[in-house]
């Protein structure tokens, strides 16, 4: 693999330059503001250039004001990449890819084991994996990420297919990569699109389902909605503070407003922002997608006011959604949270022993592994999808996605009160172990029960 894209321009000179005619070359010049590359692109005199403004051919690069650099050869550098398979009883393994500095093999082999809990949970008939590579995405080009996409999917090729384990995005990765992993599987098949369903996550114009970006948030969402109706209550004129600003926090946000809830403070990498009368979720999404805001960072919305970072966890609100990396919910902070309710939508961001302060804090808790089930429900829904030719609508998947999470939800509800329930909706009998327990404890039952099922029926012997 290449090394950064920056590194391997260089000018060419004014003559070289004008035998690229096809390039239309007006002028060539010295890639002076050319600074770094943020977001997987190439900033050029403090404008971020989008990756369909720059054209890469012929190993020359063309930048939209016509100047033209040739690009050397780059020095390779290797990257450690995983792909941890966790648990098959229930069928294929299934999880993301993670592309991310801090990533090691112990994190991801504590990640595939959630996937195997959730699956289980989310009755989607998966096993776990998990896997990523350690890197920043931000530090490359698209080029170099494509290259690395490409030989990692090389070299994954083997353990991996549509019915043995099915990869998806995760922290750092996306559509985009998505397509790159299918490309690179089914390269040379006869039969390319029976092996659409290697990857899910895929934009919906090349086999991807409709409702699956948003899907992790809208699954956030609805359990928020059923945890208050459940107490007879509505969204509607809740208070919300948001941890992470990406897929999952940015699609959650934007529901829960449409719910009637109202966005008190949000926080990234880069800081933390609030404000008392709520955050204008649209505002701040067209805020952070504008391509001026080269850092893609909740910092600097007019529509807020500028806090500590740390000084999220103060803020005062029913809920709290957790929707970035995992660890992040220390004992510390749980002592300092002034909220209700936690909704998970990061996976793993509240530690054991936060956990315990909640409790005694009487801090309820929609776990991560029924809170942020909803983006590999929808996977599910995408593979049954490129299986059978067909294509749902955003609608069908959306009730799909609602019926599918409230009842597994209340099923764990039940467990977590001892309250065996025989309604339209589920049976919980079987899961009641007998004495209230907490929720993390319920779902934990509801997923190592229906994962023994496989075990005791089908006789495996360990
Ligand atoms: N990465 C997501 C998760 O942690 C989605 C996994 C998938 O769709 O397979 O649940």
């Amino acid at each position: 693999v290449t090394a950064k894209l920056k590194d391997r321009l260089v000018p060419l000179s004014a003559e070289a330059a004008k035998s690229f005619a096809d390039l239309s070359v007006t002028q060539v010049r010295n890639p002076e503001g050319l600074e770094r590359l943020a977001n997987g692109n190439l900033i050029l005199n403090g404008r971020a250039l989008l990756g369909s403004d720059v054209a890469i051919r012929h190993g020359h690069l063309r930048l939209p004001d016509g100047l033209v650099y040739q690009l050397v050869p780059g020095e390779s550098q290797r990257f450690k990449a995983y792909r941890v398979q966790h648990n098959q009883a229930r069928g294929p393994y299934k999880g993301g890819l993670r592309y991310h500095r801090e990533v090691s093999l112990d994190l991801f082999k504590a990640l595939a084991a959630e996937m195997t809990w959730k699956t289980a949970i989310a009755e989607v008939p998966f096993g776990g994996g998990k896997g990523g590579i350690q890197l920043d995405p931000r530090e490359y080009g698209r080029e170099e990420l494509e290259a690395i996409t490409l030989r990692f999917m090389y070299r994954l090729k083997s353990l991996i297919g549509p019915n043995i384990d099915i990869p998806a995005p995760d922290v750092g990765t996306n559509p985009e990569i998505m397509a790159l992993l299918y490309r690179q599987f089914s390269d040379g098949e006869r039969e390319r699109h029976n092996l659409r369903g290697i990857v899910t996550g895929k934009d919906v114009r090349i086999g991807g389902s409709e409702g699956r970006g948003k899907a992790t948030g809208q699954g956030v969402a609805f359990c928020i909605e059923d945890y208050y109706a459940d107490r007879g209550e509505s969204v509607k004129g809740k208070t919300f503070v948001l941890q992470g600003f990406g897929n999952v926090g940015s699609h959650a946000a934007n529901i829960l407003a449409n719910m009637g809830a109202r966005l008190l403070a949000v926080n990234d990498a880069d800081g933390s922002i609030f404000n008392g009368d709520g955050i204008d979720v649209n505002a701040l999404s067209a805020y952070v997608a504008d391509p001026k805001n080269l850092k893609r960072s909740v910092v600097g919305f007019p529509g807020a006011q500028r806090i500590e970072k740390k000084d999220l966890w103060d803020v005062q609100a029913d809920i709290l959604v957790p929707a970035a990396l995992g660890g992040e919910i220390t004992a510390d902070v749980a002592e300092r949270l002034k909220v209700k309710l936690i909704a998970e939508g990061a996976n793993g961001p509240t530690t054991p022993e936060a956990d315990r302060v909640l409790q005694k804090r009487g801090i309820e808790l929609i776990p991560d592994i029924i809170a942020n089930a909803g983006g590999v429900t929808v996977s599910y829904y995408e593979w049954i999808q490129n299986k059978r030719m067909e294509r749902w609508s955003e609608a069908e998947v959306d009730q799909r996605l609602e019926r599918a999470m409230k009842r597994n939800y209340r099923i764990i509800r039940d467990i977590s009160r001892n309250q065996p329930r025989k309604t339209e909706m589920h049976d919980s009998r079987p899961y009641c172990i007998g004495k209230p327990v907490d929720s993390r404890c319920a779902a934990m039952i509801l997923a190592l029960k229906r994962i023994e099922a496989h075990y005791l029926l089908e006789g495996f012997s360990q």
